[in-house]
């Protein structure tokens, strides 16, 4: 029987604030996310994990060393540090409801917030599970503390049963994903990983394999300016050729009329005046040449709203953002087969799922680490609804020391 320490250390990790900011230019966004690095650190050099340490941009890195004579590949686990900018992370207060039946959950420090089963469908799996909630006024943080839990738990857990037998395990905890910064500055030769997992999922059992392919979009558009008392017949204003073009951008591909493997466009930031406006899009799809077509939309009703402004002119910049790493996945099927095993192991059934979003995952798995996504427990993140269990962490620990095996049988 594994002793758990899953609830001792979220409860600490999500007391210290780790917001991150979108508007800040340093890495990583916030200094206080090093608060929490160095109390993993800490904790991992506690463990026995005598490489751990934070770096200059405050990510942390350490090793669990090889305890085979096996060709084992170097599996890297990994979690972020910060929480959404969406909810404050100020002074979280963690409640444990312990022996959860199935009741609301009024949240005693904002009690309009509550929890209720019908809600959340995944509280039905939770009856005499303890469920841990924040108190009312702010996120509780356990995307991704969880994930830095249950890592840090099963570091522990392979230096205290050596009978466990495993490659080197590297542990990667980053800074800024939540404002999609989060691999920015990791140093991948350092890391030295061949595959990874990110450990940042919802319900016990899924492992996601796909996220979204992700473009930005921004849209110039440059009208004629006049003196609007002496405008007519010359006057192209900017804003209103804006307007029209969103309003001519087909319903069907919006973020509210879509779901599961649909893609969409969606305007994120208007600005403007007569002369110029500028809209900026975020594209989603989980196919790469569907994502194209998106853009081509965009431009298709421009040129064509244009036809009633000749004077008036556009121009449309694409940039990638991310890509779904299902393309980098499929060619290394046995990191996904594994992640199931691993779980079957730990006695839940396997749910293979696709992300609506983007992970650290998404990025890394194109920088070199093939790195699907994990569940954690984690649960109506950004919010202050947001909850975990402790039994879910600890399938997930589970889950982690089960998958360490399994790349050393098979190696
Ligand atoms: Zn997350």
């Amino acid at each position: 029987m594994l002793q758990y320490t899953v609830q001792n250390r979220f409860l600490k990790y999500v007391t210290i604030d780790t917001q991150s900011d979108p508007d800040s230019q340093t890495t990583p966004s916030t200094q206080k996310q090093k608060d929490l690095g160095h109390v993993l650190v800490a904790e991992l050099l506690e463990i026995g994990l005598q490489d751990a340490h934070l770096d200059e941009y405050g990510y942390v890195y350490a090793t669990v060393p090889a305890n085979t004579d096996k060709a084992v590949p170097v599996i890297c686990f990994c979690a972020h540090m910060d929480t959404s900018p969406d909810c404050s992370g100020e002074n979280v207060k963690p409640i444990v409801h312990a022996n959860y039946l199935g009741q609301d959950l009024v949240l005693p420090d904002d009690p309009s917030v509550v929890i209720k089963l019908k809600d959340h469908d995944d509280l039905q799996h939770q009856i005499g599970n303890d469920v841990i909630t924040a108190s009312g006024t702010t996120l509780l943080g356990a995307d991704n503390k969880a994930g830095l839990t249950v890592i840090t738990d099963a570091c522990r857990q392979l230096m205290d049963h050596p009978e466990i037998k495993h490659g080197a395990i590297r542990v990667l905890f980053t800074p800024d994903e939540e404002i999609g910064r989060g691999v920015d500055k990791v140093d991948m030769g350092k890391l030295a990983a061949d595959f990874g997992y990110t450990i940042d999922g919802e319900s016990a059992g899924t492992i996601e394999n796909e996220t979204f392919s992700a473009d930005g979009a921004q849209l110039v558009i440059t009208g004629i300016s006049s003196h609007p008392g002496f405008a007519k017949g010359k006057m192209e204003s900017a804003i209103k050729i804006a307007g029209k073009i969103l309003t001519e951008l087909p319903a069907k591909l919006s973020p509210e009329k879509t779901a599961a493997k649909e893609g969409f466009i969606h305007p994120v930031y208007i600005s403007g005046h007569v002369e110029q406006a500028v809209i900026d899009f975020i594209i989603r799809d989980f196919d790469d040449e569907k994502l194209e077509a998106h853009a081509k939309v965009i431009r298709q009703v421009a040129e064509s709203v244009l036809k009633d402004f000749p004077h008036a002119s556009f121009t449309l910049k694409i940039h990638q953002q991310y890509r779904n790493m299902k393309q980098m996945l499929d060619k290394h099927q046995q990191v996904i087969d594994y992640g199931m095993e691993a779980i079957r192991r730990a006695g839940l059934k396997p749910r293979l799922r696709s992300i609506r979003g983007g992970t650290d995952g998404s990025r890394l798995s194109f920088m070199g680490l093939p790195c699907p996504n994990i569940f954690a427990g984690e649960h109506a993140f950004h919010s202050r609804q947001e909850w975990v269990s402790v039994q879910d962490m600890q399938k997930a620990v589970d889950t982690i020391l089960h998958l360490c095996s399994i790349w050393e049988e098979k190696s």
